[in-house]
């Protein structure tokens, strides 16, 4: 029977991170189990930040964005070395589980751990939903939130000047924030890495929109998208909007959102999406079983292999692509 649980949040940090701590702490004290937070990711895990957590330690984080626990990368961890470090901290303290929130890279960690005889479950969270075996990863609907939020006001004034926006938003390897955002804020154009893209194409829906009288376009960007090219383009949104005001004559600007989209409160959806999920890896560890991640997909809680999770890679629904094309074709 598994007596104590630590508990790490790594990676980037996303908003719900709270909300799976929080349960985590509290479903390992209903089922009898002692939690313990692990400080800083991997990297405290090696340095042995490790304390006992109580009910009263999680006590008002739900609204918080964030991670009490901090997050943190580690290359240590990545060394054999650093591995035994961390699973000699474990043994010291007695804890025979660990549930991880975070995204691949801290679950490919977590494999690590595991074939060291650690019981581990993983628990999805990363703004960019970009882990497959789950719908959404907590964090995700929080971010796309505030993006609607910021484009809600970059829209008065880029109506008031009759300017072009181009909007970055985050997801270097997947769309999603963007896709989402951008249908859900009436984006003239979505530039994903998941589709091809024709800068000419763009210039001419923009030039179309303002000659029917449209007094603003906005152009949702994620930051990947040029890591598609050959040659690569770092700063992409750069590379467009000087192709769009050289090619259209419309005074163009860049609106990068960058970190603002990790923090904030989170939404009901990410609450309750994470305290399902962590309910359900306390259930996994008492139960004894290993190696594997929940997800939510179909509103049903599951688990999968990590194995097999890390094996996949998350595909974005084209369907929101084309019904973006649709509504925003005039
Ligand atoms: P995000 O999607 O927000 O970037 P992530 O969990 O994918 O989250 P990473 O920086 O990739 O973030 O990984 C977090 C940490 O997990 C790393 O700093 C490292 O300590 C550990 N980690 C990543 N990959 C491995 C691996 N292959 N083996 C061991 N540990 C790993």
């Amino acid at each position: 029977m598994t007596r104590r649980i630590g508990i790490l949040t790594s990676g980037g940090d996303a908003p719900g991170m709270n909300a799976a701590v929080r349960t985590l702490v509290r479903a390992a004290l209903s089922f009898d189990m002692e939690p313990y937070g692990i400080y800083r990711g991997y990297h405290g895990l090696i340095n042995d930040e490790i304390e006992p957590l109580n009910s009263e330690s999680v006590s008002g984080i739900i609204q918080r964005g964030g991670t009490i626990l901090k997050s943190a990368r580690s290359q240590e961890f990545m060394t054999p070395a650093g591995i035994e470090k961390a699973v000699n901290n474990l043994k010291q303290h007695q804890i025979d589980a660990v549930a991880v929130i975070g995204g691949d890279g801290s679950f490919r960690g977590a494999l690590e751990l595991m074939k060291q005889g650690i019981q581990v479950i993983g628990i999805p969270a990363t703004i960019d939903n970009d882990i497959p075996c789950t719908d959404y990863s907590i964090g995700f609907d929080t971010a796309v939130n505030t993006v609607m939020d910021a484009v809600n006001k970059i829209r008065d004034t880029a109506s008031s000047h009759e300017r072009i926006y181009i909007v970055e938003v985050m997801g270097r390897r997947c769309g999603y924030i963007a896709l989402y955002s951008g249908l859900a804020c009436g984006a003239d154009s979505i530039l994903i890495p998941e589709a091809k893209f024709d800068l000419d194409e763009v210039c001419t829906r923009i030039k179309r929109a303002y000659d029917v009288g449209k007094s603003h376009n906005i152009i949702m960007v994620a930051e990947g998208v040029g890591l598609n090219l050959k040659p690569p383009v770092e700063n992409i949104s750069v590379t467009i909007g000087k192709h769009i005001q050289e090619h259209t004559g419309y005074e163009t600007r860049i609106v990068i959102l960058g970190h603002i989209q990790r923090g904030g409160s989170p939404t009901v959806n990410d609450r309750l999406l994470a305290s399902r999920l962590a309910y359900q890896a306390v259930r996994l560890i008492a139960q004894g079983q290993t190696g594997k991640m929940v997800g939510q997909i179909e509103k049903q809680i599951k688990a999968f292999d990590l194995d097999y999770a890390l094996a996949q890679t998350k595909t974005i629904d084209m369907e929101y692509y084309h019904l973006a094309e649709i509504l925003s074709t005039l």
